[in-house]
């Protein structure tokens, strides 16, 4: 039987990355069995539906390159895919359930409800629940003759359908991350089926969609385990236990202190997004994703996957194929990950480095600030000096800044030692033997600064050091010898000549 894998959103807001990295292991499982990966929208619930929040989904899923193989915006031959067009097939399901006496119409108020879970509370039972041990007390069709059921609904009285769960019965779950897990029908609920008004609830809707879809692995949060055990009832009743799908529940994404399932509020306090795009924040204004942030798609999965997985060795950097070929849901584990935003820049930057230049290139060029003057053709080779230091595209900028402009502030610390009477005329010698090259290339520059250094007796520190400092501003960076090549012989001279009179002017102010 062919693999199909689903996942199952619900349009309420934003895509939450806890619902992406569920995708991302759907995706994952189904293609390394050649399976079929499918997009549902689960809006059933109407009330907390929210514009855009689909097209969210999809632009997500689109960005990332998990692509489904049918869904919303995707095509295929199982649909519709969203649940507000499938009404009637809902319906013509729920009709079977109520013929073969697997559920019952309740016409209690909401205040009725709350009466008697307040009675049970007070009570202090340790089942609240609308089940076979409270039912009995209820107004219902299992309570009412017919006739007076047939009144109520003459009379349009607003009624819900609700599964008849079995008493005291136990039903097993068999899971592939967690194993066996247990449920008594005690402590469950004989939950809604089909509202008053025709339309199906989650549980009625994912069971239905799940079989008449062919979904083969149904892999999903943890938070849906509670829900898993009236599914499996609800696969008994509709007689379709032989093409039960196995169920994979997920580990909760923690906040990076482990406390709690992963919040946009901690998240928030950490600095760190909770949607993969940009969204519109508290005040209504726009806040970037994790692509806005200057993400690779390749990367943010890679992340992803080891939130709740991991491949048994050592491996951390997977491609996209490389992660299809070992995911496997024998390695998901059973305890939640805490988010670690630290190493999700670690996984860019090591993608970053893993790419091609020129593609890599192109990424930094579209992120170029208008006002750097930088000719295009030169980029690939400062690119690959400086990309050992980059975690994301745009940080090329920032970091080779001093390639393009006159540093804007020296390291004024290193200066002060560096700078100093004995010092001074040694690197002013210095200058003048580099300036005087015929030849300014990054190895004639390196020859001619090391032969000084030895010849005079000095160590690298007293002249390397200074030198990138009176060139770049910084300590840190990428060979001296290159970005003094890259400079210019020209550029070099009169960063050199304005390093020189400016930290004069710096220890004289001490
Ligand atoms: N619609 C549910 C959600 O929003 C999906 C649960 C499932 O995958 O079965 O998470």
């Amino acid at each position: 039987m062919k693999v199909r894998t689903r996942y199952a959103p619900s349009p309420t807001g934003y895509q939450h990355i806890g619902g992406i990295r569920t995708a991302i292991f759907a995706y994952l499982f189904a293609k390394k069995q050649n399976g079929d990966f499918i997009l549902r929208i689960e809006d059933t619930d109407q009330k907390r539906y929210q514009e855009g929040a689909e097209q969210y989904i999809i632009d997500s899923l689109n960005w990332l390159g998990i692509l489904p193989n049918e869904g919303v915006g995707f095509g295929g031959d199982f649909g519709p895919y969203r649940q507000s067009d499938r009404k009637e097939i809902y319906q013509k399901h729920v009709q079977q359930l109520v013929d073969n006496g697997h559920t019952y119409y309740a016409f209690d108020t909401p205040e009725e409800l709350t009466a008697m879970r307040d009675r049970l509370s007070a009570a202090k039972s340790s089942i609240q629940q609308y089940n076979a041990v409270t039912r009995g007390d209820m107004r219902n069709s299992l309570t009412m003759s017919e006739e007076e059921v047939k009144a109520e609904l003459d009379k349009g009285t607003p009624y819900v359908i609700r599964i008849k769960l079995p008493e005291n019965k136990t039903i097993v779950v068999q899971d592939a991350i967690h194993g066996e897990v247990s449920f008594n029908t005690n402590q469950m609920d004989d939950k809604v089926m089909m509202k008053g008004d025709g339309l199906p609830t989650y549980h009625l809707a994912n069971v239905v969609d799940d079989h008449t879809m062919e979904i083969t692995h149904v892999i999903r949060g943890d938070e849906w385990m509670s829900s898993t055990p009236l599914h499996v009832h609800l696969y008994r009743c509709f007689g379709w236990e032989d093409t039960m799908p196995v169920f994979a529940h997920l580990p909760l994404m923690l906040n990076p202190d482990g406390k709690g399932k992963l919040s946009k509020r901690k998240a928030d306090q950490y600095g760190f997004p909770v949607f993969p795009l940009q969204y519109l924040n508290d005040e209504e204004k726009l806040s970037d994703g994790f692509k806005e942030l200057g993400f690779l798609p390749e990367a943010f999965v890679n992340f992803l996957i080891f939130q709740g997985w991991n491949p048994g060795t050592e491996q951390e950097m997977f491609s996209m194929d490389e992660m299809i070929q070992t995911f496997s849901l024998d390695r998901v584990t059973k305890a939640g990950t805490k988010f670690d935003f630290k190493k999700a820049q670690w996984f860019n930057g090591e993608h970053l480095r893993a790419m091609d230049t020129d593609k890599l290139t192109e990424l930094v060029w579209a992120c170029k600030p208008d006002d750097v003057n930088c000719d295009e053709k030169q980029l690939p080779q400062l690119v690959g000096m400086m990309k050992e230091r980059m975690i994301f595209a745009k940080d090329f900028w920032l970091q080779a800044d001093y390639l393009f402009n006159l540093p804007k502030e020296y390291d004024a610390k290193t200066v002060r030692k560096k700078w100093n009477d004995d010092n001074k005329p040694h690197l002013k010698s210095l200058q003048d033997q580099l300036l005087a090259l015929e030849n300014f290339n990054a190895e004639q520059i390196e020859t001619t600064i090391k032969s000084f250094i030895e010849s005079n007796e000095l160590s690298f520190g007293d002249i390397l050091l200074p030198l990138r400092i009176m060139l770049t501003g910084v300590k840190g960076g990428p060979s001296v010898f290159d970005i003094a090549e890259i400079l210019g012989k020209e550029e070099v001279e009169n960063r050199l000549n304005t390093a020189a009179s400016i930290f004069d002017e710096m220890n004289a102010a001490v």
